[in-house]
């Protein structure tokens, strides 16, 4: 059974039907934005709704803070710290689904609920919460259909693992391997695997985890885990020589000198090429293969696009990133390169079309889902595109915790204010304090800094991870 949602009178049934938030539609155009994550939850915050109907269709019922994720990993914070409920928008309708293609003729997004069938069959495969086989779990007999004026692509892409075999099959728990490695029973050799975290990436991310992770075990497991702390190692893995290739070398040198004297080992010029249950195959410069054990894998070595970009057909694409190409008021192009009316991207998934690539931040998406917004209200009053200039990204520099209340701040090639490097604990204040400003509701301005405030005073919470 297929149903069409659209936001006209017949369609305010349709909607409320679905159980979705009917609004007041009148004579207004309906905006449907894809995705609920750094793009799509800020611009349907900022969406002028008395220009708007707005739907918008994501399979995560909240937002992701990303900057947050690796604090939540070790308790520094509770998870709800790092997510903000989609319901909390007020006149957004929102159904929970994945976009699965866009039929541009009747203009209208095919969604598959990401919600259990309302009456499962044996046939229905179990509720995996981890994507793709997400996706597929649900028959397509519930799919059903959304109309659109405007059209805003804010789906994201998803973790790279460039084919390596075994990266997706092997997730661990870190408290459980330390209850383990606490197991009277345990043989040294399985001791030394468990307590060996390896952090495969670099990048901003990556040094991150390995920061929260080393302040975690340096403060907490000392404490909760004496007989364990000399025996806990972090190694990160890079492809490049070093870590943090985005910073100014001289932040570069100070991140690699403080983990080095913090015990966290850098491994430049490695390339993991095989995952198994409880190792990892490093390549080498020189070609030779190492096996090594891992207790502890995290992953994080760039973006892929997600398999909805990926398979729509008819759009012109980035040949590398394999995301929507965007011209310079982010409407989508056809596969001539022309750009289609009312269908915009706007953060990791698109890239403009004038072969300068931006980074995937949610620096970069949150200004082009503030740009979208003005751009909407500009057109939602009858004004041309050509009134509106077009979008260009403010570079306000690169923040980067590297533990030990230390941070790193790289404004060498901001385009607005001053030019500076900052690194150490005035940077670290910077980086608490602009994230803490960032946080999107009032529940979270006040619970991050209390949260922060009970990890310092009684240490992390370990009874959720
Ligand atoms: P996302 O935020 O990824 O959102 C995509 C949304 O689309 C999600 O809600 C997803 O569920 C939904 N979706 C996916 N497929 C479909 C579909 N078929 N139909 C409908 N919805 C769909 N950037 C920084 O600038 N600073 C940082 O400190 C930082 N830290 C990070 C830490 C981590 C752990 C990670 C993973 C990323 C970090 N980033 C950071 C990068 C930043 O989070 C991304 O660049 C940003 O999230 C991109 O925003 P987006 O809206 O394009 O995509």
């Amino acid at each position: 059974m297929l149903r069409l949602l659209t936001a006209s009178t017949s369609v305010t049934r349709a909607l409320a039907h679905r159980g979705f938030a009917s609004s007041s539609v009148g004579a207004k155009e309906r905006l449907v934005i894809l995705g609920s994550g750094w793009g799509g939850y800020n611009l349907a915050r900022k969406a002028d709704k008395s220009l708007y109907d707005v739907t918008l269709i994501s399979p995560n019922s909240y937002f992701s803070f990303t900057p947050f994720l690796a604090s939540t990993c070790v308790g520094t914070l509770e998870f709800q710290c790092a997510t903000e409920p989609v319901r909390g928008i007020k006149h957004v309708n929102y159904g929970q689904g994945w976009a699965q293609s866009i039929d541009l003729t009747s203009r209208t997004v095919r969604v598959v609920p990401a919600l259990p069938p309302l009456h499962p069959t044996k046939d229905d495969l179990p509720i995996d919460t981890t994507g793709a086989e997400l996706h597929a779990a649900f028959s397509p007999g519930d799919a059903y259909d959304v109309q659109f004026d405007k059209l805003v692509v804010a789906t994201g892409c998803r973790s790279a693992s460039f084919g390596t075999p075994g990266v997706t099959e092997y997730a661990h728990f870190l408290k459980d391997n330390l209850e383990l490695a606490s197991e009277p029973t345990i043989s040294p050799e399985e001791k030394a695997r468990l307590l060996s975290m390896r952090i495969v990436g670099g990048g901003p991310t990556g040094v991150e985890f390995a920061a929260e992770l080393h302040d975690f075990v340096s403060q907490d497991v000392y404490r909760i885990y004496p007989h364990l702390k000399d025996q806990i190692s972090i190694t990160l893995y890079d492809l490049a020589p070093g870590i943090l290739q985005s910073f100014d070398a001289s932040l570069r040198a100070y991140a690699e000198r403080k983990f080095s004297r913090a015990g966290v080992t850098v491994r430049g010029n490695s390339k993991i090429v095989a995952v198994g249950k409880d190792y990892i195959d490093i390549a080498s410069v020189g070609g030779e293969v190492e096996r090594v054990p891992y207790g502890l894998l995290v992953w994080n070595t760039g973006l892929q696009a997600n398999e909805f970009i990926e398979t729509l057909p008819g759009l012109d694409k980035d040949p590398k990133s394999k995301s929507l190409k965007v011209d310079p008021h982010l409407r989508v192009c056809d596969a001539d390169g022309t750009p289609l009316d009312g269908i915009f991207a706007i953060g990791d998934n698109a890239t403009p079309n004038d072969g300068h690539r931006l980074p995937a931040t949610a620096q970069v998406a949150s200004q082009m889902a503030g740009y979208m917004a003005n751009l909407l209200k500009r057109l939602g009053r009858g004004e041309g595109l050509d009134d509106t200039s077009p979008f260009k990204w403010k570079d306000h520099g690169s923040m980067v915790f590297i533990g030990d209340y230390r941070a790193m701040v790289d404004r060498s090639k901001a385009s607005d204010g001053p030019r500076a490097r900052l690194s150490g604990f005035v940077a670290w204040i910077v980086w608490r304090s602009y994230y803490a400003t960032l946080a999107m509701g009032w529940r979270n301005k006040i619970l991050i800094p209390v949260y922060w405030t009970l990890a310092f005073f009684f240490g992390r919470d370990v009874t959720n991870f």
